[in-house]
C-alpha cells in the first residue's frame, strides 16, 4: 500500500471548549497557530469552524476570511476546508463563507440524528449549498453519516451538482447516528469504489475514542484519515491531547506502521484534483 495518506486536522469544531481541553483553539490567532503546528506535524487539510469570543459557534464570514488569510500567509499550500455543518447556524448562513473560495467545504447531503437532536439537511438547502460550491469553485467533501449519503452523492454527481469526483468521508461513532462497525465500514468502501471507480480517494473520521479506531481502519485500508480536537480531545483515557499536532503525530505513527507515506500538500492537491496555490492567487480554478 503506497498511496500517500492525506491527514486532515479538524482543529476546533462547534462543540469542544477550553473547559474540555485548554488546547482547543478558539480565536483566529489560536487557530492559525494550532493549524501551523498540525501542518508541521503532517496534516495537509485543515477542516475549520469559527467561534465567537465567548466560544459559541459562529458562521461569520469575516472570521472565516481572517482565518483563511492567516493560513495562506503563513503556510500556503495547505488545503483549507470550511465547515458548512449545522451547529453554527441555520439555513443559508451555513454557506455564507463560500464566496471566500476556500479549496474545499464540507457538505452533508442528508439528515440524521445527532446525540440530542436531528441534524437537519433538507433537500433544498443541500442543493443550494452544492450550487454555491460549484459557483465558487469549492470542492465538496461529502460527509457520509449514512450509506444513503454515498448514493445521494452519486445522484448529485450525475445531475451535475458536484464538480468532478466527490471526496467522501465516512463519519462513524456519533451517538444516534452510524456506530463504529467494521462490516459497514467495508461496505462503504465497496460502495464508493463501485459507484465512483476503484481509485477514488475516500477518508474516514471517528468521534471520541473511536478516532483512533477509524484512523487505523482507514490508513490500513488505503484511505485517508481525519484527526483533531473537533472529534476527540483526548490522547487516551487518562490524558488530554496537548494540541492538534499531537493527534496528527498519532496518525503519522499509524501511517508508518502501515508503510503509508504521509502526503505532502502537493501530493494531497494532486490526489484531490485541487488547484495549486499559484493558480489560486491568479484566480484560476481547476
Ligand atoms: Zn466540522
Amino acid at each position: 500500500m503506497t498511496t500517500p495518506c492525506i491527514i486532515c486536522v479538524a482543529i476546533t469544531g462547534s462543540l469542544p471548549t477550553k473547559a474540555n481541553n485548554p488546547a482547543v483553539p478558539i480565536t483566529v490567532d489560536e487557530q492559525v497557530e494550532s493549524t501551523h503546528e498540525a501542518f508541521e506535524a503532517g496534516a495537509t487539510i485543515v477542516h475549520a469552524h469559527v467561534r465567537n469570543d465567548d466560544q459559541t459557534p459562529s458562521s461569520d464570514p469575516e472570521r472565516f476570511a481572517a482565518l483563511k488569510e492567516g493560513i495562506e500567509r503563513h503556510f500556503p499550500g495547505m488545503i483549507i476546508q470550511f465547515s458548512t455543518g449545522g451547529r453554527s447556524g441555520a439555513g443559508r448562513t451555513r454557506g455564507a463563507m463560500l464566496p471566500l473560495r476556500p479549496d474545499m467545504a464540507s457538505l452533508s447531503v442528508g439528515s440524521n440524528n445527532f446525540p440530542t437532536r436531528v441534524y437537519e439537511n433538507p433537500p433544498d438547502l443541500v442543493d443550494w449549498l452544492a450550487g454555491e460550491m460549484l459557483a465558487h469553485g469549492v470542492k465538496p467533501e461529502i460527509e457520509a453519516f449514512d450509506l444513503s449519503h454515498i448514493l445521494k452523492a452519486r445522484d448529485m454527481a450525475d445531475k451535475g451538482q458536484l464538480a468532478g469526483t466527490p471526496y467522501i468521508q465516512f463519519v462513524m461513532g456519533v451517538r444516534n447516528a452510524m456506530p463504529v462497525d467494521r462490516d459497514v465500514f467495508d461496505y462503504y468502501i465497496h460502495t464508493v469504489k463501485r459507484l465512483f471507480g476503484p481509485e477514488t480517494p475516500w477518508c474516514a473520521a471517528g468521534i471520541g475514542a473511536h478516532q483512533l479506531t477509524l484512523n487505523e481502519w482507514a490508513i490500513g485500508a488505503g484511505g485517508h484519515a481525519r484527526t483533531g480536537l473537533e472529534d476527540n480531545v483526548r490522547l487516551d483515557r487518562d490524558r488530554l491531547a496537548p494540541g492538534n499536532a499531537a493527534l496528527v503525530r498519532r496518525a503519522v505513527d499509524i501511517c508508518e506502521r502501515h508503510a503509508r507515506p504521509v502526503a505532502s500538500w502537493q501530493d494531497a492537491r494532486r490526489i484531490l484534483g485541487l488547484r495549486l496555490p499559484d493558480d489560486c492567487a491568479q484566480g484560476h480554478v481547476a
